[in-house]
């Protein structure tokens, strides 16, 4: 357990909550349950189903803090929504599309403007300044499974010119204010020398130095058991049905009967406006679905492959190699479709070879929790004692911990920092 005391008081003249619920055992929510600990704070999290049972589980795993930029971009205006109704496109939407969907996409298009980007990118360059070295404060206190450094990581093209279009987002992203975001232009050939399993198909790629990767569903155990380790308690199995304040605290309600803590922090991924509407929180939180599988390969690649055209992200997991894409916007709960899937294994066919894509297993669909402006809820709501934690979208892993850090603050000190206002659950 961790040696730091509690601070005494906050500025807001609240007393520091001791006791503290967090909804969700994701990355998000297990991160912030950890850090609380940090700063001497009990906590116990209540999680529906298992550890990392959400978009958790099947990711790519990337920690690629150089990518991590707005989901909504000009390109979007470019393309137009014509790209994304066929099913077997990388982004997909349904022609029915409900209410919050089309609230969703409305403040997805808003935002999609050179400006909207560049501000949310500025805001999302301080978190993604510190987002690897709380993995290895994470490290330094007992969580043990690794995070591997992505030597080489590949973005691979099928032209020099597809190629630019990356070149040109980072060095946006870069003069929005992240300055480690180093890149190596490389031919196909080079690729391959790099990569063999690579196709003929590359054309040029672009290494991205700097960056990680960990294996998703071992990382989120390890991280569970820390927390435990420390006297944490995990409820799984357990769902939050709704919340109320009091003047003492807050009352969780759930599926087993409510109980009382001082405060709660709700990081319950592409779910997170549900129980919190009642706090304020109007931004749509709509859940962006990705799928994955793993199959075997003659050669492991040496690092993650990133296929930009395609959205196909591939990344080494212990013998198998995980392959991801997609962005399909429909209900979190709806089933998985297999038309994704070979939609998929057709995009990274031509592309990778040595793989035995017939040989798939743990099919999985997943949803990001993508917000309209492309920027995460971190901090109060309209109650004090109740807090927002969540909404990354294509990067809940990378940032998890670094927004765990950063809110465990805040709820324990009662102030928002300048540098979360951008991400007010608010606003
Ligand atoms: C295909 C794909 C690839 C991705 N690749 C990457 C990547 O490479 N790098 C990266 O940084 N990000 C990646 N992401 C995004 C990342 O997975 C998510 O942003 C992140 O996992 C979100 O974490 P979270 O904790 O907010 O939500 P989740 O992991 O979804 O966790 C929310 C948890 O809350 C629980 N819950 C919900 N409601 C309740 C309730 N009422 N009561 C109790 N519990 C509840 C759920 O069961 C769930 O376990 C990818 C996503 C997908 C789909």
């Amino acid at each position: 357990m961790s040696t730091a005391q509690p601070a005494s008081s906050r500025p807001d003249g609240a007393p520091t909550p001791d006791d503290v619920a967090v909804v969700g055992a994701g990355m998000v929510g297990l991160a912030t349950a950890w850090f609380l600990q940090e700063r001497g704070v009990r906590v116990t999290v209540y999680e529906r189903d298992a550890v990392a049972a959400g978009a958790s589980w099947g990711n790519a795993g990337w920690l690629t803090p150089s990518l991590a930029a707005p989901l909504p971009e000009p390109a979007v205006l470019r393309y137009g929504l014509r790209a994304v109704l066929s099913p077997s496109s990388p982004v997909y939407l349904p022609l029915q599309a409900d209410r919050a969907l089309l609230r969703f996409l409305g403040s997805f298009l808003r935002n999609s403007t050179p400006g909207r980007w560049r501000r949310g990118m500025a805001a999302l360059a301080p978190l993604d300044e510190r987002a690897l070295q709380v993995f290895d404060v994470l490290a330094a206190g007992g969580v043990t499974a690794v995070t591997h450094a992505a030597d080489p990581f590949l973005a691979c093209f099928r032209s020099v010119r597809s190629r630019d279009a990356l070149v040109a987002e980072l060095r946006q992203i870069r003069s929005a204010g992240l300055s480690d975001v180093a890149s190596t232009p490389l031919s196909g050939t080079e690729a391959r020398a790099l990569e063999p399993g690579l196709t003929g198909e590359v054309q040029a790629a672009l290494q991205l130095h700097g960056q990680r990767y960990l294996h998703p569903p071992e990382y989120l155990r390890s991280l569970a058991y820390s927390f435990r380790d420390r006297g944490g308690e995990l409820l799984e199995g357990i769902t939050v049905t709704d919340l109320r304040t009091e003047p003492r605290g807050v009352l969780v309600g759930t599926d087993r009967g409510p109980r009382r803590h001082d405060a709660v922090v709700v990081a319950t991924g592409a779910g997170l406006t549900g129980l919190l509407r009642p706090f304020g929180v109007r931004q749509p939180v709509q859940a962006g679905r990705g799928y994955s599988f793993s199959v075997p390969v003659e050669r492991m690649p040496a690092g993650p492959l990133y296929f930009p055209e395609q959205r196909v992200a591939c990344t080494p997991l212990g013998s198998r190699l995980r392959i991801a894409g997609m962005m399909e916007f429909r209900r979190p709960e709806a089933p998985l479709d297999e038309r994704r899937v070979a939609a998929v294994v057709d995009a990274v066919r031509p592309l990778l070879r040595g793989l035995d894509l017939a040989d798939r297993r743990n099919e999985w669909v997943g949803s990001r929790p993508c917000t309209g402006d492309g920027l995460p809820l971190i901090g109060p709501t309209r109650s004090p004692r109740v807090f927002a934690a969540g909404g990354h979208g294509m990067w809940g892993v990378t940032l998890g911990p670094v927004t765990g850090m950063a809110l465990a603050d805040v709820v324990t000190k009662g102030e928002v920092p300048p540098g979360l206002r951008p991400f007010d659950p608010l606003r």
